[in-house]
């Protein structure tokens, strides 16, 4: 009898007009290759990987329209055109009137951070990323985490895991009194928390608060059209609004926001500062002349500009945002049916495996996900990257490790780059590995750098 189909698939809403060759090693190779790079996939050769999820960040394949876009590049020093095309952009779809070009987002993240930010202040927000935690303690400043419980539970079901807790913003409100928080940092899709959204109900309930307050509310809106996304699927009232209005609703409550373009807006390289508020874009646009380059050019060339002002408007063409988190979800679900521990629901990005309960044999202190990621690139030759006690990384006071609960592989997946059947190699991959699960050794670290760990520390497998 013949089969009839289950449901009407979606497909990608493009076709593939350049293709890059990728090679595959044997897994001896790949021993070798894994051992003389310290078990750390960030310190792989790219040419001895086969599927490449390490991450999403400047990985992307840009469109004919952006890549043509390149070659209008005005490479003038001062006032390109592609400056002047960029800023319209980023004024009509974030809705905000001042903007500074960075070469990627942590150069906007040092700004705002040395802007705002006195010693001794504190700065609220839903959960740490690496680079922007970062450059708020380089500031002087510390990282108070007021993300809702649900966020570091794995498996706890909840739409929005990102939501900001309100009562935990209260209490720091209390503790350390306003002038103390100089912003609310928010972010969304959170990326540490697996790629998990916040609500725009939640976003209100924070400005109210950041109004009474008198606290700056500022994003991290490096995934803004991610979390538009889920908004539209997942809140009620947004489900017949555009991925552009929700945008721009979001944007409608924040003073300003940091962008790393390297991820929504599908280019390789670039960043950038834009606000409402004309005293710190002052500041910001003197500061880029110390650090990055000239102000209508940042640390960027024209040509990445243009490509950066094409990606906006494709980053909010629904067909476009659904086909990415699609393939992120289509990932997880197929993992899921091999039953392996993977974080709830399902991220914007990324799958994150539950390496805690994946490699339940191992203790924290074996850097049980820095293990998990090693042994799947040695199967099949397919990166990840740890997000666990390695890109915790220390305290600064005690210099102790910083302990997480999430102890999470990400499988991060580049934008228009993959087909359907490489994440089906990823999976049976991943199926193979939880096979022989038992069996798998911890590592221990054997170099460790000052900051940001997880990029260059070095590890040996424990016997
Ligand atoms: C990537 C990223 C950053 C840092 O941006 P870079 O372009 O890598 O410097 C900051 N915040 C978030 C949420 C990111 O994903």
């Amino acid at each position: 009898m013949a089969k009839k189909p289950e449901k009407r698939s979606w497909a990608e809403p493009f076709k593939i007009k350049v293709v890059e060759p990728i090679k595959m090693l044997t897994v001896k190779e790949r021993e070798k290759a894994a051992k003389e790079a310290g078990y750390n996939t960030f310190l792989l050769r790219s040419e001895d990987v086969y599927i490449d999820l390490l991450t999403d960040s400047g990985t992307n394949a840009m469109s004919d329209n952006q890549w043509a876009g390149m070659m209008l590049g005005d490479e003038a020093y001062a006032g390109s055109k592609n400056f002047y095309h960029l800023e319209s952009n980023i004024q009509k779809y974030y809705g905000m009137p001042y903007f500074v070009p960075t070469h990627q987002g942590r150069a906007a993240e040092h700004m705002i951070s040395k802007i705002l930010i006195k010693p001794g202040d504190y700065i609220p927000g839903n959960m740490y990323f690496t680079t922007t935690r970062l450059h708020q303690e380089l500031a002087g400043g510390t990282f108070v985490d007021v993300i809702i419980d649900e966020a570091h539970i794995p498996e706890a079901e909840h739409p929005f895991k990102g939501n900001i807790d309100l009562k935990k913003l209260e209490k720091l409100v209390k503790q350390v009194g306003a002038d103390k928080i100089p912003y609310i940092s928010m972010a969304g899709p959170v990326n540490m928390a697996g790629g998990q959204p916040f609500s725009m109900k939640n976003l209100q309930k924070v400005y109210e608060f950041a109004k009474k307050h008198k606290i700056r509310l500022w994003m991290d809106a490096t995934r803004a059209v991610e979390n538009a996304y889920f908004i539209k699927m997942r809140e009620r009232g947004y489900k017949s609004k555009t991925i552009a209005e929700i945008l721009l609703e979001m944007m409608s409550y924040f003073e300003g926001i940091w962008v790393s373009a390297k991820k929504d807006l599908m280019v390789n390289i670039g960043g950038f500062l834009a606000t409402k508020d004309k005293k710190v874009f002052e500041e910001a646009r003197n500061m880029v002349v110390v650090y990055e380059g000239l102000h209508t050019y940042g640390g960027l060339a024209g040509r990445d500009m243009e490509a950066m002002a094409r990606g906006i408007e494709e980053m909010v063409q629904f067909d476009m945002i659904r086909t990415r988190v699609g393939q992120v979800e289509y990932l997880g679900n197929k993992l899921l049916s091999y039953g392996i521990p993977i974080v709830r629901p399902i991220g914007g990005h990324a799958v994150f495996l539950d390496a805690k309960k994946f490699l339940s044999h191992l203790p924290q202190d074996e850097f049980p996900a820095q293990t998990l990621a090693a042994e799947i690139y040695i199967d099949s030759g397919v990166r990840s990257m740890e997000r666990g006690i390695v890109s915790a990384g220390r305290d600064p006071k005690t210099g102790k490790h910083r302990y997480p609960k999430l102890e999470l592989v990400r499988l991060t997946l580049p934008r228009r780059v993959y087909t359907q059947a490489h994440l089906d190699v990823t999976a049976e991959s991943i199926a193979a590995v939880y096979e022989r699960r038992k069996s798998v050794k911890g590592l221990k670290m054997v170099y460790e750098p000052k900051y940001l760990r997880f990029f260059q520390g070095r590890f040996k497998r424990l016997k």
